[in-house]
């Protein structure tokens, strides 16, 4: 039974025992160092928090805490030791996880798809910024480089160019990037952004593309597509190499900032207000990734629920009335829009005022400049106007703290920006929300022309019921999104068979080309099986797919 479990801690990896295991190790020992092997051979699990996390399980976890469980963690040097790594999989028949930081909080943290496999945690010995270039605005990164520790090499140049960092600024910018995700400064497409990878292959090469397959390419860093197949996407979201430098563009610092918020005081013109947002959008009149948040969402930024004094499973009306009346700056409100504009002073001001004429035909409807959030402590428009211009930013690690032993896990469906696609996706959560009974915290990203709604589901992680409730809740947006036509970016390893097999156009030919591609090119299939749903031959259709 390959199910989810509780029990038999230590683990040890699929189809090996221990005296075979123990041998295994003692040769990847000889191979990167004794000191840079450890075995998850605890009987108890430390969850940590977010700067001290576990390479042995999802700290966060939405199944029990036994189940998403490695065997142990590898810490390469060099791609030298990534590729001698991989050798060694391959004759043990060990699957790996690859992780750069393993922050990915709410979709599974540093823990591996596939119990008992092991992780090679590439960001604690591989984190130099190997390149950073000031003329062309470019930089060439290990997993280990956070987008603090970019942010702060370039202010210690006294460069004029910018990161762009997500919700926490902890993780790992190439981690990041490869799970396509996004910040809120005009680069905020973090794949979009990069340029250029070296990837590991499962079979211990090393594959450099774009430009970087020319021998001493000279542009590497400068397009990203070289000739023939472009093939960096596979390795985005995917199981087929462990991509050991990666390539970015940076953005010039515009020379000039400005970013307001624009309030909306009725839920029911939701719909109203989305469709000038595309306009907006579409149109480039505001410059960066916008957000349009829930004033629910607002409030788990900086309280708890026993802090707001809330006594339901789920929040009424009157209760979101009166914290946000309380709580927030400016409130209360329904609805709170976060848009910037960069440049000269004249192209800024113009941008406002053109976005303030479209806002304005919604009712009670409020717009705040910089000046408005002067006063008093700092607000969530702080973190706002801070990440909007490439500060990184911390408070995000808060946000799951709304239960005690806070956890979340986020529904993440993809749609047009349009009233009809957000409020159908709106209906379903609030549907769900009340039929579990348990809060769920919606808030909207919108890239140019698609809307990412990401929906906070909060549990506390040792109540083995609300996790249930949890995991059914997601479950169920994730089937019935689907039957609406909407797909999620990105999701919890428990729930990544489940979204995969929601991609079904032609009978699923979308996991079936991967799979084909899997057995090409990971044969042994020991490199993050199970990864978004892309499982090796070997473990496929055994019972490993939840
Ligand atoms: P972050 O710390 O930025 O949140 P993680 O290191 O947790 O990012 O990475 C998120 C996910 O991306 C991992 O679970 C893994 O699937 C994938 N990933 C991260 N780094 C690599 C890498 N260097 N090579 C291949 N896949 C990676």
């Amino acid at each position: 039974d390959n199910k989810p479990r509780t029990e038999d801690l230590p683990v040890l990896p699929p189809g090996i025992n221990r005296s075979g295991f123990n041998i295994a190790i003692e040769q990847l020992k000889g191979l990167v160092g004794n000191e840079n092997v450890e075995l998850n051979d605890q009987e108890r699990l430390e969850d940590g928090w977010y700067n001290e996390h576990p390479n042995t399980h999802d700290s966060f976890h939405l199944l029990d805490e036994n189940d998403l469980v490695s065997s142990g963690a590898v810490y390469p040097g060099s791609t030298e030791d990534v590729q001698s790594i991989v050798k060694w999989a391959n004759r043990w028949k060990i699957p790996l996880y690859s992780i750069s930081m393993g922050r990915n909080f709410g979709y599974g943290g540093a823990a591996p798809r596939l119990r008992g496999s092991i992780v090679v945690d590439l960001g604690r010995r591989m984190n130099r910024i190997l390149k950073l270039n000031n003329k062309s605005y470019t930089c060439l990164l290990e997993p280990g480089v956070s987008y603090f520790k970019l942010y702060d090499e370039i202010k210690k140049n006294g460069y004029d160019m910018w990161v762009d960092p997500p919700d926490i600024g902890g993780g790992s910018i190439l981690g990041n990037a490869l799970e396509r995700g996004v910040g809120y400064t005009p680069y905020g497409d973090h794949w979009g952004t990069h340029c250029g990878m070296e990837v590991v292959l499962p079979n211990g090469e090393v594959y450099r593309s774009g430009m970087g397959a020319i021998e001493n390419s000279q542009a590497w860093q400068a397009s990203p597509y070289g000739f023939g197949p472009y093939l960096d996407g596979i390795f985005s979201q995917g199981n087929y190499g462990i991509v050991t430098k990666m390539g970015f563009w940076l953005m010039p610092d515009p020379g000039g900032y400005s970013s307001h918020a624009i309030t909306f005081d009725r839920e029911e013109d939701f719909g109203q207000i989305i469709e000038i947002i595309r306009e907006i959008r579409v149109r480039h009149i505001s410059g960066n990734v916008a957000q349009l948040n829930s004033a629910k969402g607002e409030l788990t930024f900086r309280y708890t629920k026993k802090e707001l004094g809330i006594k339901g499973n789920v929040m009424t009306k009157e209760d979101v009335e009166r914290c946000s009346r309380e709580k927030l700056k400016h409130g209360p409100y329904s609805w709170i829009f976060f848009v910037s504009f960069y440049g000269p002073t004249e192209v800024r001001t113009l941008s406002w005022n053109l976005v303030k004429k479209m806002m304005s035909k919604v009712s009670d409807v409020h717009f705040y400049d910089e000046k408005d959030y002067a006063d008093g402590e700092p607000d969530n428009f702080h973190i706002h106007h801070e990440s909007s211009m490439g500060i990184p930013q911390f408070i995000g690690a808060r946000q799951a703290s709304w239960y005690p032993n806070g956890s979340h896990s986020d529904f993440t469906p993809v749609s047009p920006i349009t009233a009809k696609d957000a409020k159908q996706l709106l209906d379903l959560v609030y549907r769900l929300q009340d039929k579990y009974q348990l809060d769920s915290f919606p808030n909207f990203v919108v890239g140019v022309r698609d809307l990412h709604m990401i929906d906070f589901i909060m549990y506390d992680k040792k109540d083995p019921e609300m996790r249930r409730k949890a995991q059914l809740m997601l479950r169920e947006l994730i089937s019935e999104g689907a039957k609406l036509g909407y797909g999620e970016y990105r999701t919890h390893l428990a729930l990544q068979d489940q979204v995969m097999n929601t991609y079904g156009f032609n009978s699923c030919i979308h996991r079936r080309l991967c799979e084909v591609i899997k057995d090409a090119v990971d044969p042994n299939g020991i490199l993050s099986p199970g990864k978004a749903g892309v499982w090796p031959q070997w473990l496929r259709g055994k019972g490993w797919e939840w």
